[in-house]
């Protein structure tokens, strides 16, 4: 039997562990903090990522993979020299920083918005010009969750926002008026073999994903599909992934994809994939970071899947009523509770379209926020 270790224990591994299980490959998490999710179903090296002992137990793997991206480079390269590391450091170093991840998207054929490098306050003059006139600065590095990003829509802003952000290296990027965003993942074992998601639908709050959803068959929403498997796999084989990543495109009114960003790992958009019929996104990390056989991991039924966050006080979820509601999974990771905080998700299935949006529209009223 195989031994994965996993680079972070937050919700993430504590999926990619349930998926581990039946497998029978065990699962070996590094992650400083005494509470996390991964702990209730993985062996829980309590350590820095960067700690020494807990990263010679990561050697002993057959494998290492991640769920968080942030490692330092010298941890990622010291376990590089001893154990299959996937996503590989070289992946890892581009995709933790906008500015590097866009120059390597555009190098594999993929388009992005437009965008400048800010890193001194010189670099701000013209900038929002040649974006288009209105953009998004971002953090280049450690942004989640739309934190560490200003709007912007007048050239005067832009000082104020990059102070705002610290005055860190950033990306200026274009404002991009798209018709929906999209995800889709891919993997990649170390014999080449490619499998993909299915074209999921976003739709985020305040930058934050709220809500996923999935109809196979229907042939408008999955129109970009096939773009989307050209530009996955282009990324994929172009950076030489070993491992699982995905996506995030905005699609334009044309219908055109660009890439918004990736991330070197499952994602929340594919938590559907837990309940959806088919190969789940963790199993297919979990296959390609061990370098066994992959499958396609879209759903085969009609799914959503609704973030549940803290909530405000007086707008706990209806979890009873959650619970009720034919063709819902409850997925909750055991965090404690901060208002705003991804504190789990409900996946809803359905055997046809139309009966998955009428149950969203009441499942909708069960999860305020
Ligand atoms: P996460 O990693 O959690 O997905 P993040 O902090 O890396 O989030 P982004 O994906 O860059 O953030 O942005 C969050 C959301 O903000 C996007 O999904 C999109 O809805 C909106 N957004 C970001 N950049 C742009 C842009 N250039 N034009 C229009 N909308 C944008
Ligand atoms: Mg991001
Ligand atoms: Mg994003």
């Amino acid at each position: 039997s195989a031994t994965l270790g996993i680079l972070g224990g937050g919700q993430l591994a504590q999926m990619l562990a349930l998926a581990a299980v039946p497998l029978g490959v065990r699962v070996v998490v590094l992650e400083p903090d005494p509470l996390a999710p991964a702990q209730v179903c993985a062996e829980h090296l309590l350590a820095p990522y960067n700690d020494p002992a807990g990263l010679a137990r990561l050697a002993e793997c057959d494998a290492v993979t991640l769920e968080f991206e942030n490692v330092s480079v010298e941890a990622l390269s010291w376990l590089a020299g001893r154990v299959p590391l996937r996503p590989a450091g070289e992946l890892l170093h581009l995709s933790k920083h906008r500015t590097r991840e866009k120059e390597a998207l555009r190098r594999a054929g993929a388009a992005t918005a437009p965008f400048v490098s800010i890193e001194s306050e010189s670099d701000l003059e013209g900038a929002l010009e040649k974006v288009g006139g209105r953009g998004v600065l971002k953090t280049s590095e450690l942004g989640y969750d739309g934190k560490g990003q200003v709007r912007v829509s007048t050239a005067a802003e832009l000082l104020p926002a990059w102070n705002a952000l610290g005055r860190r290296a950033c990306v200026l990027e274009g404002w991009v008026e798209f018709a929906r965003e999209v995800s889709l993942g891919v993997a990649r074992n170390a014999q080449g073999q490619l499998a993909y998601g299915g074209l999921i639908e976003n739709i985020h709050v305040s930058g934050v994903l709220r809500r996923s959803l999935y109809l196979p068959g229907d042939t408008a929403r999955a129109a970009p599909e096939p773009q989307a498997r050209r530009l996955a796999r282009s990324v994929a084989e172009n950076w030489e992934l070993e491992g699982l990543l995905t996506l995030e495109f905005f699609e334009l009114p044309s219908g055109k994809l660009i890439v918004n960003e990736v991330a070197p790992r499952v994602h929340n958009s594919g938590h559907l994939t837990q309940d959806g019929g088919g190969l789940s996104q963790f199993e297919a990390q979990v296959r390609a970071a061990l370098n066994w056989p992959l499958q396609d991991f879209a759903p085969k039924l009609p799914c959503v899947m609704v973030n549940i966050l803290g909530w405000p006080e007086g707008q706990e979820p209806d979890w009873q009523a959650i619970l009720k509601l034919e063709g819902t999974r409850l997925h909750l990771y055991g965090k404690a509770h901060q208002p705003g905080r991804k504190l789990g998700h409900v996946n809803l299935v359905a055997r046809e379209p139309a009966e998955l949006l009428e149950k969203l529209a009441v499942l909708e009223t069960l999860i305020p926020q």
